[in-house]
This record gives structure tokens, sequence and C-alpha cells, in this order.
């Protein structure tokens, strides 16, 4: 392998976030950019056991500014970027059970109105006539988006990478970052697993990895790896083609057609965090219990595949963008387990910070790292 001793920038990272960087940076004209990924392939980490959600339904401004930029950059893809993703906007159907959430969704829906996302309430008459394969007894109410789908995560990172590399960005598979040379408050170098790599900037874009290698450059970065896993089933003919995206919001439980057959997937409240990505069985089965007493159908269908990732959780559920106390290192992770949506417009912002200063696109200097310290935490309510 022939990595390069010297570099501009260095991206440590090969997931959504650090494909979508190197292709914005080196659209901006930059040369000597050299993005880094320990496994052998590109997004092997938690952009590609991810399940592909793209939706708008957030609780927070912020977030839902960045779906509708990064949203509309996935409907564009195929035209800038020269790959096709698969997009397919089957829409999200959140249903509701408990009356405390019905207040928090309410609230949440009138902020997606103000800022143009139409997003529809819907009566529990409204939910059983759209799901009736569906067991919908306690569901109070839903909401719905039509324009909220699902995107095939692999041809996103290969696009941008492949875009990267023509416009000059150098891209290596198989390199592991060991270190991080600082002196006198200043990045220096870069130790890796092929050799040391001289630069002035780094960009920390490894997902749930990312604490440990903020750690190795002394920068604290809150955040926790925590596990969670889903399975896909054998075809279910009775699931129409148009089934949503269908999340039973009060117990993290969701459901969206794979191929022919079901994607479910429910999160673990109790998860310790912890960088393990074999499948936890005990949960499995707790899973597919709640899942098949929601969709009855599912009695009747195998396992096709089932899989771990993990989530990369900040303290309040969103990104950190930015500089930190290091000069020249930059973090551009934390997505809280909803950032393969984020991965296009978070490129753009990571470059528009790194060249000008400050982001354009959408305003993120709430979602610096000093956050933290400062207590300036901003909370959003639909993690799932
Ligand atoms: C089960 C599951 C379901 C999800 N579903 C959705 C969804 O429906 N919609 C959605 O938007 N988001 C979803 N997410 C979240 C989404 O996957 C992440 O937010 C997003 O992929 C993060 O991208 P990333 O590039 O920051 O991290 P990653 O994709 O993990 O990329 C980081 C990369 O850094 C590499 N790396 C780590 N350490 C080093 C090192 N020392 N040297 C070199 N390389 C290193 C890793 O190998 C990895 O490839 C889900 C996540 C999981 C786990």
């Amino acid at each position: 392998m022939d990595l390069p001793s010297k570099a501009n920038i260095v991206i440590i990272g090969g997931g959504v976030m650090g494909a979508s960087i190197a292709y914005h940076l080196s659209a901006r004209g930059n040369n000597k950019i050299l993005l880094l990924e320990k496994e052998q392939f590109f997004g092997q980490g938690a952009t590609g056991r991810c399940a592909g959600g793209v939706r708008y339904q957030f609780s927070t401004e912020i977030n839902i500014r960045l779906s509708l930029k990064s949203l509309t950059m996935l409907e564009r893809f195929e035209d800038e970027i020269g790959q096709s993703i698969d997009y397919r906007q089957c829409g999200y159907l959140i249903l509701l059970t408990d009356q405390k959430d019905l207040d928090a969704f309410k609230h949440n829906v009138q902020l997606q109105h103000r800022l143009g996302v139409q997003t529809e309430w819907l009566g529990s008459e409204d939910i059983r006539e759209l799901l009736p394969m569906m067991n919908l007894d306690d569901v109070l109410a839903g909401t719905y988006q039509p324009k909220d789908g699902l995107v095939d995560p692999n041809s996103v990172v290969m696009g941008y990478i492949k875009a990267a590399k023509r416009q000059g960005a150098e891209v290596f598979t198989g390199v592991e970052v060991t270190g991080i040379d600082v002196q006198n408050g200043r990045i220096m170098s870069v130790e890796t697993s092929a050799g040391k790599i001289n630069t002035p900037l780094v960009v920390n874009a490894a997902g749930p990895w990312a604490g440990l290698i903020g750690r190795m450059a002394g920068v604290e970065i809150p955040i926790t790896p925590l596990r969670r896993q889903m399975l896909t089933t054998t075809p279910l003919p009775e699931i129409p083609t148009e089934f949503p995206f269908v999340i039973d919001f009060a117990q993290s439980l969701y459901f969206h057609r794979e191929g022919e057959g079901l994607l479910t997937g429910m999160s673990n409240p109790d998860e310790k965090p912890g960088f393990d990505q074999e499948i936890d069985p005990a949960w499995e089965l707790v899973h597919l219990e709640a899942a098949a007493s929601r969709m009855p159908l599912l009695e009747e269908a195998g396992i096709i595949s089932h899989w771990a990732g993990l989530y990369e959780n900040t303290p309040d559920a969103h990104p950190i963008f930015g500089a930190t106390p290091v000069e020249g290192y930059y973090v551009c992770a934390g997505f809280s387990g909803h950032g393969f949506m984020h991965g296009p417009v978070a490129g753009k912002i990571m470059g528009e910070i790194i060249l000008d200063g400050h982001a354009s696109i959408v305003d993120v200097s709430a979602l610096d790292l000093a956050r933290f310290e400062g207590g300036r935490l901003i909370r959003e309510y639909n993690v799932i």
C-alpha cells in the first residue's frame, strides 16, 4: 500500500460521515485529502448495519432543518453524484400508545408544520384502516409523513467515495489510526497501522469509536456506543409494497418492508454501553415476541438474517460538529442512532466549517463540542 507521508487533511472513518466529508471537501478543490478506514471495506460500521430510514419527523428545530437539507440532497443524489440509491418514499407512520407521547407529538407536528413539513395527525380508526394486518388495540393516535422513507446505505457511501476519488481525494481501507500526535495544542501527525502521516488537520468521523479517537488527541468526546439489533424475515405476501416504515414509539419497535419480507428491530432500554456487535439471543426473543404480538403474521415467518450494530449516543441525542480545543482537530460524530440520513448535509457542513470557518447551509453552532461543558444541551424526543 502506498500511504502518503503527508496530507493537508486526514479524515478518520469511512462510514457515511467520512465519505460525505471527503466528497464535499474535495468538491471545493481541496487537494491532499486522505480518508482512512480500518476495515477492509468502507461502510461496515454503523452505516452498513443501519435500517436505512430517512425522516423529517423530529422534535427539535435543528434536526428538522438538517433533514430538510439532507433529504433534498438524497433526492438529487443520482444527478449530483452519479449513483442510484434506491430512495423509496414509503412514509413513516409512528404509532402512539402512551397519553404522554400524544402531547409531545402534537407539539412536534406543530413545529414540523411551522418549518414546512406537512406531517399528518392520524386517529386510531385511520391507522386501523391503513394497517389491517397489525394488532392496534392499544394505539391512541399516530403521525404520518409521506416523504419519509428508505435509502440504501451502501450506495450512498460508495457514491460519495467514488465521487471523492474522481475529485482527487485519496481513500484507503485496512488502515487503522493508532495515535494522534499533538504538540503545543496543535495537530502534528497521525500514526496508523501503515505508517505515519504528517498533517495539520484531522477530522474525527469514527462514529461509535469517535470517543476513542478523541482520547488519542487528549480530547474528551462524550459518545457512548450502544448495541442495537434487527432481523429480516422470509417473504410475507400479505405486506403490500407501499407498506410504510411503522414505528411503535413506546416500545422502540419498528418494521419496514425489506425485499418480499420485513425488517424489524427493537431497542433494548437496558443495553449496557460497549463495543460488542454480536447478536444478544435473549433480547432477540423479547423482540420477536413483541413484534409478533404487534404483527401476528410474523408467527408464520422465518428469519433470513440478523445482525447488531452500534448507536453513537451523545448526552442530548444530537451530533457534534466542528472544532475542538486542539487546533486542527475537528469532529463530526455522535448522531445518536439517526445519522445515516444526515450524512449528506453533515459532509457539506464540515466542508464549510473547515474551509469558511462556519456552516452556512444549516446553522449548527449550537451543536459544538463545548455545549456539554457549558450545559447547553438540546434534547431530541424522537429517538428510536
Ligand atoms: C441497528 C442500527 C439501525 C440504525 N438505523 C438508522 C436509520 O434507520 N436511519 C438513520 O439515519 N440512522 C440509523 N442508524 C444510525 C446510523 O447508522 C449512524 O448514525 C451513522 O451511520 C453514523 O455514521 P458514521 O460515519 O458517523 O459512523 P460509522 O458508519 O460507524 O463509520 C465510522 C467508521 O470509522 C471506522 N473507524 C473506527 N475507528 C477507526 C480507526 N482507529 N481507524 C480507522 N477507522 C476507524 C469504523 O470502522 C467505521 O467504518 C442506525 C444504527 C444502527 C446501529
